[in-house]
């Protein structure tokens, strides 16, 4: 890890006085990897049923308040058709570790995505999988995928994610490494009882596995979840983390979060002048869309509300740079 424990602290907290510097540098790699364009992802949440009890999201399986769904696959292929048309040639597809999604079901659903368009790049963020099957669907086309490896603290983990393992967690993210995948990894701020020390050392893992994309939101309490009166992440701290995010790793793609967009519109725009370089808007059914919320008040910017704000926007694939001519496959 290039920056010590007492000056990450201090940067995160605001403590150091120079910190423009570190913004400005920030703002020089992202710039000189991926000029100034933001990539757009089209995000489709696909299922709401998730077998996990994570205490701070509101699809966890414990929640009986909400109403489940499911997309079909063929609503999913008919979705990202209709967004293809649009223009997105990247799609993340996202959803609770639903098990209908088996590997069969998934195998079927890329090849048709796969064979209808033949130059889209695919996330799948679909949670904890064995390596035989993270395998299967990189074979069949899946280009990256999206797994938060949430806290290194063992203790915290364990606490607000009962019946889980950090250490699967961490191996799954090893595994899709090994296999060939663009990853991603990542962590919410302000968890409850995370402190400063906590942030250094998710940090440290991130710096340690060089994921190609690091996804970073402030927690967000949802109302019919335990976790409903803590305080939301601090997104100024956010800010300083992606700024550190992006000297530690400069190539990668950072996405300015929905849920640091919900929490503050002003602050995502900063992160995407300073750090962040990806955008996913949703592209999820309307039906859907309301009942897919981790956290309350989702706002998910549209390409047009991007537009206004005067950034510029690629529809591109928007590999990781180390991707773009690499023959990976
Ligand atoms: N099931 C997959 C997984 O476990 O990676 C993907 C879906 S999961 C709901 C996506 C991410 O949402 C999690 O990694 C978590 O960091 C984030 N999330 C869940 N609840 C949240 C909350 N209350 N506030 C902010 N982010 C939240």
């Amino acid at each position: 890890m290039k920056f010590s424990r007492e000056y990450t602290v201090d940067f995160i907290s605001g403590k150091v006085k120079d910190e423009q510097e570190k913004f400005n540098t920030s703002k020089y790699f992202k710039e000189k990897y991926y000029g100034d364009k933001v990539i757009i992802r089209g995000l489709l949440e696909i299922s709401n049923y998730c077998k996990n009890e994570c205490l701070y999201c509101g699809i966890n399986s414990k929640n009986h308040k909400i109403t489940r769904y499911r997309m079909t696959p063929e609503e999913i292929v008919q979705s990202a058709t209709i967004a293809y048309k649009n223009g997105y040639r990247s799609f993340v597809i996202q959803g609770g570790d639903d098990p209908f999604f088996s590997d069969k079901v998934l195998l079927q659903m890329i090849h048709s995505l796969k064979t209808n368009f033949d130059d889209i790049a695919i996330t799948l963020s679909l949670g904890e999988r064995s390596y035989d099957s993270y395998k299967k669907l990189f074979h069949e086309g899946v280009d990256r995928y999206l797994l938060r490896h949430e806290s290194v603290n063992k203790k915290l983990y364990s606490l607000l994610h009962p019946n889980q393992s950090l250490e699967n967690r961490i191996q799954c993210l090893y595994n899709l490494k090994e296999i060939g995948y663009q990853v991603g990894t990542g962590f919410m701020v302000g968890l409850p009882s995370q402190s400063y020390e906590d942030i250094y050392n998710d940090l440290a893992f991130i710096s340690d596995l060089e994921p190609e994309m690091v996804g970073i939101g402030p927690f967000i309490p949802h109302r019919d979840t335990i976790l409903k009166d803590c305080t939301r992440g601090n997104t100024d701290e956010l800010l300083r983390i992606l700024v550190l995010i992006r000297n530690l790793l400069p190539k990668a793609l950072i996405p300015a979060t929905t849920a640091l967009g919900t929490a503050s519109n002003e602050n995502q725009l900063m992160a995407l002048k300073y750090s962040a370089n990806v955008v996913m808007p949703n592209i999820t059914p309307a039906n859907y869309k309301k009942k897919y919320q981790l956290y309350n008040n989702k706002k998910s910017k549209t390409v047009e509300e991007l537009i206004r704000k005067g950034i510029t926007i690629s529809k591109e694939k928007g590999d990781h740079y180390d991707f773009r001519k690499k023959l990976y496959r």
